[in-house]
């Protein structure tokens, strides 16, 4: 975990979370920052209470900054936006009701079963780069981003920040998660709440840069680094459940696809 600057002295990140403690501490914020609701967060422990605190980097810094009063902290401590249904849908889904996903134009839908679990989104020779995972029918998310060298410059896992370069910069308004870098320039859009995962902006490469490249409608398919292919096709809602999996079957011979999961646009093959 990296903190940026310091913080009010009543707040502190503490040690070491066991995963228990984080999924307690998911479960008492709503899975996301107490204040905004964004979806991406660190865990931060308040003086004399036993769940941490998931605290997005935007309220981070305006904590840092003494923008937010000690009792707004403690307001919201106590009681998280999301779960004040009033302001935000929050993560929690219907079960009843399918979750749309989109990358690009392209749209599938997922079932998460009721016990939880997880459904892969973005997978690329066999590394998760977008994953959601459900808890009691509340979301969370996990992915990866990329430069376009391949090089990974953000991971989140359930939600956790593990790490960003420290001039990034997060918002998360009208359920709109975006990321820009430390120029301002957008490196990742995407609609997230408790019924949909829309994804128009974000670079998902491996090391060896194959994976996907989203920008706006585009779902571009990239392998060492060239365009291997453009996805604008919209499919038929309800038809498909899945996600986007790149298969360099010259680089990874012996990867198995994921069995589970109706991929599409699943195998490419490397030209040489
Ligand atoms: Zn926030």
């Amino acid at each position: 975990m990296q903190q940026h600057s310091p913080l009010p002295s009543l707040l502190h990140q503490p040690a070491q979370l066991s995963a228990e403690q984080k999924q307690q501490s998911r479960r008492h914020c709503g899975f996301g920052c107490i204040f905004c609701g964004c979806p991406v967060y660190q865990y931060f422990q308040l003086d004399g209470q036993a769940d941490a605190l998931l605290i997005c980097p935007l309220h981070q810094r305006q904590l840092q900054k003494n923008l937010l009063s000690p009792s707004t902290l403690q307001q919201r401590a106590e009681r998280p936006i999301n779960l004040d249904r009033q302001h935000l849908p929050g993560f929690k889904y219907d079960p009843h009701r399918r979750i749309q996903l989109s990358v690009g134009m392209n749209t599938l839908y997922a079932d998460l079963p009721d016990a939880g679990g997880e459904h892969p989104l973005i997978w690329v020779n066999g590394e998760m780069f977008f994953c959601l995972h459900a808890d009691r029918h509340w979301l969370s998310f996990s992915f990866t981003l990329s430069d376009a060298a391949g090089q990974t410059l953000l991971q989140a896992e359930q939600g956790e920040l593990l790490h960003y370069p420290p001039d990034w910069e997060f918002s998360y308004d009208v359920m709109t998660l975006k990321i820009r870098d430390g120029q301002k320039r957008l490196l990742f859009t995407a609609q997230l709440c408790n019924d949909r995962v829309m994804i128009t902006k974000g670079l998902f490469l491996d090391e060896h840069k194959d994976g996907f490249a989203v920008e706006g409608n585009r779902v571009i398919a990239m392998l060492d680094g060239q365009k291997g292919g453009e996805y604008m096709q919209r499919l038929e809602p309800g038809r498909y459940q899945g996600g986007w999996a790149l298969f360099n079957k010259v680089r990874h011979p012996e990867l198995v696809m994921p069995g589970s999961f109706a991929f599409i646009c699943a195998t490419k093959r490397k030209s040489l």
